[in-house]
């Protein structure tokens, strides 16, 4: 493995897949993934708006106005670096973070270079996730610095299924279909949707954390009060 991020001509189209609650979709999201873009020759990111089941804390905004301000966000965003998939909005019943990479590998095909895009934190609680650790069987992860997370331990049995499967050479992400996991030096933006939630419940406002028409939709909708 090499010690270097190498940046030279990818050997792969490679996607990615960036699932999140997004209530609401924030800079905390959209510049890391961006940066991450260009560390590893990212051709397509996916936004992909989760649907969360009944018995875990509902998102304030509907689901409507989350997919509705994924939408602006990347509206204002230059070029086409992203796109959304709504599948699981418009499914009645949530289904797992692994089932539904498990369904895009198989429309996407075993060869694909596919990764999901998590900030540090979620790397962290990984193996409390349905079947988190087979999620790499479909998708290499890709995963953003966050602030306060850098140095945080895993426990030595995630540590040790981590570090047979990372990687510095973004090239291997091009070359497998899934497996890998790259930690990506992303810029750390303190950033968080609860924060801005908790911003806009006190009446403060939040305009460098969000994209200009998110934040003008956030008003017109009264949301986040
Ligand atoms: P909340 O504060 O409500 O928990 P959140 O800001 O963490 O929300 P989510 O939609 O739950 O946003 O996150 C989706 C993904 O984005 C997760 O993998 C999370 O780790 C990542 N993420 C969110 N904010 C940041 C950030 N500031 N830097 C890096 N990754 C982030």
């Amino acid at each position: 493995m090499s010690d270097t991020v190498d940046t030279a001509a990818p050997a792969g189209p490679l996607a990615a897949i960036f699932g999140g609650t997004f209530d609401p979709i924030h800079y905390g999201h959209i510049k890391p993934a961006v940066a991450l873009a260009r560390l590893v020759g990212l051709e397509r990111i996916t936004l992909l708006p989760n649907n969360v089941p009944p018995h875990r804390p509902q998102p304030e905004a509907s689901a409507q106005q989350r997919l509705t301000m994924v939408q602006l966000a990347i509206a204002d965003m230059a070029g086409n670096l992203f796109d959304i998939d709504d599948r699981e909005l418009r499914r009645d019943n949530p289904s797992w973070t692994v089932e539904t990479f498990e369904t895009l590998r198989r429309e996407r095909g075993v060869d694909a270079p596919l990764g999901f895009i998590i900030g540090q934190d979620s790397l962290l609680t990984l193996p409390q996730w349905h079947r988190g650790l087979e999620l790499l069987d479909t998708c290499h992860l890709l995963v953003c610095a966050r602030p306060g997370y850098g140095g945080k331990m895993a426990t030595p049995a995630l540590q040790a299924w981590l570090e047979s499967r990372l990687t510095q050479d973004v090239r291997q992400l091009h070359r497998r279909p899934a497996g890998l996991i790259y930690l990506a030096p992303t810029p750390e933006l303190s950033i968080s949707a609860s924060l801005i939630r908790e911003r806009r419940h006190a009446g403060l406002r939040c305009n460098d954390m969000l994209s200009p028409s998110v934040q003008r939709y956030i008003d017109e909708q009264g949301l986040y009060r």
